[in-house]
């Protein structure tokens, strides 16, 4: 009974709980300068642990100039911790090496968080430029514990003898992990070699900052300015009066500009019948980051690609994708090239299909009004796929719209049904500081009424926030440091005029289901070392618990519950929600195929052994390659991200991108398992918490999906559910 209209394709900030030393960002030189008790000023908040519920953070209090002296002597702090294990005399021990190293690193870690988080949400320039200056000296940091010999050896030691040393299995695999962490990090390489790591991690960690820069600033120089009302016709009233106040906020007063969001697609394209307007709009979105501006990140893109391919080769594999895969669930290249080339032309196939709908459509419609026919361009899908849709199953997203009202969403929809499967309850608190007035603050109750977690909501799309949806963590539980979870969810919804409600897209709307399940899987952490807690999975499965959240959202109990119309509270009627859910495989040849594209170009793109990578003025035409060799290349729907503002794979999901899909299928077993053991039930809640999201890394990934589902995951349900294999069930009725 799921229907995903679409998939929610967040970017999870969501492997953070690694220890701050672990964490990466490139090089400089780390100093380890003592610092002492007076170089921790009483006047900056980051140097002490926050006083407020949770350890939830001071906002009112941290200034931009808090965060250098912060990151400079939580450096020297951490470092020192770390000679103090390294120079201890006794034989290494759980206690004197892993327990020390999880203990260490407070103060940078606390800094750190709260200025990654509020760098990626609300940016400045001051901000900028921290993010810029100090990228390369955590990687440094980060080189100078990872790569220090002394430190190794002691974990070494430990990691031969683990099975001597009593632990349970949560500390054995503490030790394994541990270890695997730092052979990965290039521990076990010659001195000479590590000079090259280190050499690798500095210029990577410039080159990263530059990239994310380059698309934040590529989005907002990219707007599209349009000068006359007539040209916007299709778009809502609202939607107008935004385009002519972003104008005005540009200085363009009496202009209206088309703001975009980081992805290919654009959210106006539906609407706009202006078909040479769609065409600016959709050129302006695919040009950015390679049209020879200052933005551009072809060679950027380019260096970061050589440095990986390098630093794979150093680390002894073929190339990057080798490397990371290796640690993830999936793998291997092979066991990721076999599942995404299974789908890839079972979805253009389908794209195709439904292209051939669309230019019926068109031939139809230009007939009708007595003028020539035209192909269908990408600039026409997501407009002739509207009218589509409503030709087969009568309703638009307009009509849907009034039903979602945001906060109404998140209470009655989101939050209820957490409430119906975990017994969890939230109350809106609003004594707590903000770092932007636009968010909202929640206490999370367990069913005893004691405290879980603080969940803080932070909706609307702005100029100073990066693209897509994520969350993160702000504290991290763990029984180690006696801590519960302070978690964040983000989105990019497009902020109405002032006294307006915010009415969600049928996308929106999932797309919060599937954020608020990465914060369950951080709230409901149950482990003992801070190095588990939550979110601290593989890419590729930390995609799955937050999919499956996304199944509530339609389930009937939980839509009848919120879908309710903003002004006149009346239930969402039931012929439209049938025509939704009849409506849910609709568009799915294109969602998928679009989604492939980006994936197989990353897997590409981290294959090419070193001497095959692109310069950076042939990073364009290898992306045209890639996409052909994958048999992905359709051109009416490019992919979902191009190289120059394809942020994943310059985060975290370099190679890794492949994730989403990988997740799903774990997801849609699940979903079957839920869907035929009774649904939206508190037992099913608590198995599925007690199994595997209070669970977080402390457990080997597949076994927790065993736990739960009981069998070795099948492709069948996801094929079914993106409509690439027939529905048994709909065959049946
Ligand atoms: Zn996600």
């Amino acid at each position: 009974m799921k229907h995903p209209l679409a998939v929610a394709l967040c970017a999870a900030l969501a492997v953070s709980a690694l220890p701050v030393f672990a964490q990466t960002a490139g090089t400089g030189t780390a100093s380890a300068a003592p610092a002492t008790s007076a170089q921790r000023p009483a006047d900056n908040p980051l140097f002490v642990q926050s006083t407020l519920d949770l350890r939830y953070p001071h906002f009112d209090q941290i200034q931009d100039a808090h965060f250098g002296p912060a990151f400079d002597a939580g450096m020297a702090e951490n470092l020192r911790e770390i000679e103090a294990i390294v120079d201890n005399p006794e034989a290494p021990t759980f206690e004197n090496t892993i327990i020390a190293l999880e203990k260490s690193g407070e103060l940078l870690s606390r800094a750190r968080v709260i200025f990654g988080s509020l760098n990626g949400t609300d940016t400045n320039d001051a901000r900028k430029k921290i993010d810029a200056d100090y990228a390369p000296k955590f990687a440094a940091h980060r080189d100078a514990v990872m790569l220090n010999p002394k430190l190794f050896a002691r974990v070494d030691t430990l990691f031969k003898n683990v099975d001597s040393l009593g632990l349970d299995a949560e500390g054995k695999r503490l030790v394994e992990r541990y270890h695997t962490m730092f052979v990965r990090a290039g521990a076990n390489l010659t001195e000479a070699q590590k000079q090259e790591m280190r050499r690798i991690n500095a210029e990577s960690a410039k080159l990263g900052t530059t990239f994310s820069q380059n698309v934040l600033n590529e989005v907002n120089d990219s707007a599209v300015v349009v000068d006359t009302v007539e040209e916007l016709d299709g778009m809502t009233e609202a939607q107008i009066a935004a385009a002519a106040e972003e104008a005005k906020t540009r200085g363009m007063e009496g202009k209206y500009v088309i703001t975009l969001l980081n992805t290919t697609g654009q959210p106006p394209l539906p609407q706009i019948n202006n078909r040479a307007l769609r065409e600016r709009v959709h050129k302006a979105s695919v040009a950015r980051g390679s049209r020879g501006n200052q933005y551009d990140n072809t060679e950027v893109i380019s260096q970061i690609l050589k440095l990986r391919a390098e630093r794979a080769n150093l680390m002894g594999y073929p190339n990057q994708a080798a490397f990371i895969l290796e640690d993830s669930t999936a793998g291997t290249v092979e066991a990721v090239n076999d599942m995404l080339g299974q789908l890839a032309p079972a979805a253009v196939a389908n794209a195709k299909l439904e292209a051939a709908e669309l230019q019926a459509m068109i031939d139809r419609e230009q007939a009708a009004k007595g003028e020539p026919t035209f192909q269908l361009e990408p600039w026409d899908w997501a407009y002739y796929s509207e009218k589509v849709r409503q030709d087969k199953y009568s309703f638009d997203d307009a009509q849907l719209k009034p039903y979602f009202e945001m906060k109404n969403v998140l209470e009655n929809g989101v939050f209820f049904a957490a409430t119906q499967l975990y017994g969890i309850t939230f109350k809106e608190r609003t004594d707590l500081p903000k770092y932007h007035p636009d968010t909202w603050t929640y206490d999370v109750f367990n069913e005893d009424g004691s405290q879980l977690a603080i969940f803080i909501f932070d909706p609307y799309a702005r100029a100073s926030k990066r693209g897509g949806a994520w969350m993160n963590s702000y504290v991290s539980q763990s029984e180690l440091d006696g801590t519960l979870t302070v978690t964040a969810n983000h989105q990019n919804i497009p902020k109405p005029q002032a006294g307006q409600p915010t009415l969600l897209t049928w996308d929106e709307v999932t797309t919060m289901f599937h954020e608020f399940g990465h914060s369950l899987h951080g709230m409901f952490s149950d482990v003992k070392y801070p190095f588990f807690s939550g979110t601290s999975v593989p890419r590729d499965f930390v995609e799955f618990p937050s999919q499956v959240n996304e199944m509530w959202a339609d389930w009937p109990s939980v839509l009848a519950n919120y879908a309710k119309h903003y002004q006149t509270s009346e239930p969402m009627p039931a012929e439209l929600l049938a025509k939704v859910q009849a409506a849910a495989k609709f568009n799915q040849g294109f969602a998928t195929t679009e989604y492939l594209g980006s994936a197989m170009l990353d897997q590409y793109l981290h294959q090419l052994p070193a001497d095959q990578l692109p310069d950076g003025d042939e990073v364009m035409a290898t992306e045209a390659a890639a996409l052909k060799a994958a048999g992905i290349d359709y051109a009416p729907v490019p992919p979902r991200y191009r190289t120059p503002y394809f942020s994943h794979i310059n985060g975290g999901y370099a190679a890794g991108y492949y994730a989403y899909i990988w997740s799903e299928v774990l997801d849609a077993n699940t979903v079957q398992w839920i869907e035929q053991n009774g649904g939206l039930t508190r037992e099913n809640g608590d198995r599925f918490r007690s199994t595997l999201l209070s669970r977080g890394g402390s457990k080997d990934a597949k076994q927790l999906f065993l736990d739960f589902t009981g069998h070795e995951p099948k492709i069948e349900p996801l094929l079914i559910k993106r409509g690439l294999a027939p529905d048994p069930k709909a065959a049946a009725n």
